[in-house]
């Protein structure tokens, strides 16, 4: 994997950003990485409704390996104070970028910032899951969230 990109990654699960859970939030999920036994406990704080609505907070707690920990710091910092229209365009970059065995340039550089650290994890399939558990909770905590806001 390219050094600087391994340098992002080691940073972020060293001081990982927005660890913590905290309230208020509208939706909690739990989500596990059976394979390499990754876990995160995740909510999502919103402001608004319907794909206008506001990332006011991500909030986790998280164990497992270095991958899966820096990308929900990662996660967060790309993610937060978006409506949930961008943050799912940021989503769905992240997973064609896990989904291609490339080295990232075809990228959004703008979009994925340090998320791009990750384009040498897609050349390992078992290591996909861990970068993607966080992404995955987020998009299942956020639609839990709206589904909830619409019912109100
Ligand atoms: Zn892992």
């Amino acid at each position: 994997m390219d050094a600087l990109y391994q340098e992002i990654i080691l940073d972020h699960y060293r001081n990982p950003v927005g660890k913590g859970l905290r309230e208020p939030h509208e939706a909690e999920v739990h989500h596990v990485n059976p394979t390499c036994g990754d876990e995160i406990t995740l909510r999502v704080h919103l402001a608004g409704d319907g794909e206008d609505a506001r990332i006011e907070d991500i909030s986790y707690d998280n164990q497992g390996c270095s991958i899966s920990q820096a990308s929900a710091s990662v996660m967060y910092e790309l993610l937060l104070h978006h409506t949930v229209a961008e943050a799912l365009a940021t989503h769905e970059q992240f997973l064609a970028l896990m989904n291609s065995a490339t080295d990232g340039s075809a990228a959004d550089e703008e979009v994925l910032g340090d998320a791009l650290a990750f384009s040498g994890v897609a050349k390992y399939p078992a290591r996909v899951k861990c970068a993607l558990l966080s992404w995955m909770a987020w998009k299942d905590a956020v639609s839990q969230a709206l589904a909830h806001g619409g019912a109100r």
